[in-house]
């Protein structure tokens, strides 16, 4: 009664537009978060399908997650925690983001002698948020020549993550990075992949694409940018639940809790078996698009847990129908960035936000 339909042959096309875009001699797919709600091992299968020679994730578990599936690719994991087992990253082959000497130094003692753990030296520009700050660069590459003299580690990659703030600001961060880049060399750091751009910056700044951008959003078809609109990407998410059950109604009447809608004529209402608890964002209640058999309607009333009602006039809509939330325009869908322009927030948190109870059907 509900599904997510999840087109790998789309994230794949994707991936092909995002490299003649990006233009880099790599290209990694970000497939954190369960993939952006798609499914972390059809995203990642269908990336490496399109071309992507690099996976990326956020936690270390995710990354397992792949390698438990069979996957051989490169995979780069930046996001970890005290209580992580980096022993078995390492066994795994995972590339490990590292953004502190302490990290460092975890990461430098579980290697086993001569069989150096991989790295990828992560930069503060200016994002304010993971990465080695400025100021310790020098105490840093420091430890990390060591390390690497000692065969502990190997530097495979050093990267950033940008702000968006602004065109300027993004290219003020590249700047900082090249100088982080050249003073890792006077160090004797020479990594091979030097990586910045995400969505954004592989659209809007081609001058910081360097040697592999790491690109989520725009793989699964949510063109974050308005060149992405131009570009051809097709979403690879589709969310529909059954109409469960219609009803006629006479005007005047409230629907939903706190009757923030009344009815204001005789009609029909639909009942949707999604709410909050599959990820449907609460701030679209009177506002979320629903379409139904091609046809535009809006939530009527609030987003609940597990439903939502739409108010359908006199349409022929009948149960056992479709109703769509988003998917693909081009199909006549309302899209993720409608349902984020109806909630208030961005097309980002409505795909990952799906939730678990939405079974993903993977169509080919
Ligand atoms: C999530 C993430 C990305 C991908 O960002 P998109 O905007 O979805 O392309 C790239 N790099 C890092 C470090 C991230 O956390």
């Amino acid at each position: 009664m509900r599904e997510a339909r999840i087109r790998p042959a789309a994230i794949s096309h994707n991936v092909e537009v995002l490299k003649a875009i990006a233009k880099t001699p790599h290209m990694l797919i970000v497939v954190k978060a369960n993939g952006y709600g798609h499914g972390a091992e059809t995203a990642a299968r269908a990336a490496l399908e399109g071309g992507a020679d690099w996976l990326g994730t956020a936690d270390l578990d995710e990354a397992l997650e792949l390698r438990a599936a069979g996957i051989t690719s490169p995979i780069l994991a930046w996001l970890f925690g005290p209580q992580d087992d980096l022993a078995e990253a390492y066994e795994q082959g995972i590339d490990l983001g590292v953004s502190s000497r302490a990290q460092l130094e975890r990461v430098a003692a579980i290697a086993a002698k001569n069989a150096p753990a991989r790295i990828h030296l992560k930069l503060d520009t200016g994002l304010g948020r993971n990465g080695v700050d400025p100021s310790e660069w020098d105490a840093f590459f420091s430890a990390v020549q060591q390390a690497q003299k000692a065969a502990r580690v190997q530097v495979i990659g050093i990267f950033t993550h940008l702000s968006g703030a602004s065109l300027e600001a993004d290219a003020e961060q590249g700047r900082e990075f090249d100088s982080g880049v050249a003073r890792a060399h006077e160090y004797g750091i020479v990594p091979e992949i030097r990586h910045v751009a995400s969505s954004i910056g592989t659209s809007d700044s081609p001058a910081l694409a360097h040697d592999m951008v790491r690109v989520g959003a725009a793989a699964y078809g949510v063109p974050v940018t308005a060149r992405y609109r131009e570009a051809g990407l097709i979403p690879a998410m589709r969310v529909s639940g059954q109409v469960i059950l219609t009803k006629r109604v006479t005007a005047g009447r409230g629907v939903g809790y706190g009757h923030t809608y009344r009815t204001e004529r005789d009609t029909t209402l639909a009942l949707i078996p999604l709410g909050y608890a599959d990820g449907i964002p609460r701030h679209g209640s009177s506002a979320g698009p629903v379409a139904i058999n091609g046809e535009k309607f809006v939530v009527s009333g609030r987003v609940s847990m597990d439903q939502l009602s739409v108010d359908v006039g006199d349409s022929p809509v009948t149960e056992g129908q479709w109703a769509v939330l988003w998917g693909d325009p081009a199909e006549g869908d309302p899209s993720a960035n409608d349902w984020a322009e109806a909630s208030g927030t961005i097309a980002y948190e409505i795909v990952t936000r799906l939730g678990a109870r939405v079974p993903r059907v993977v169509a080919p």
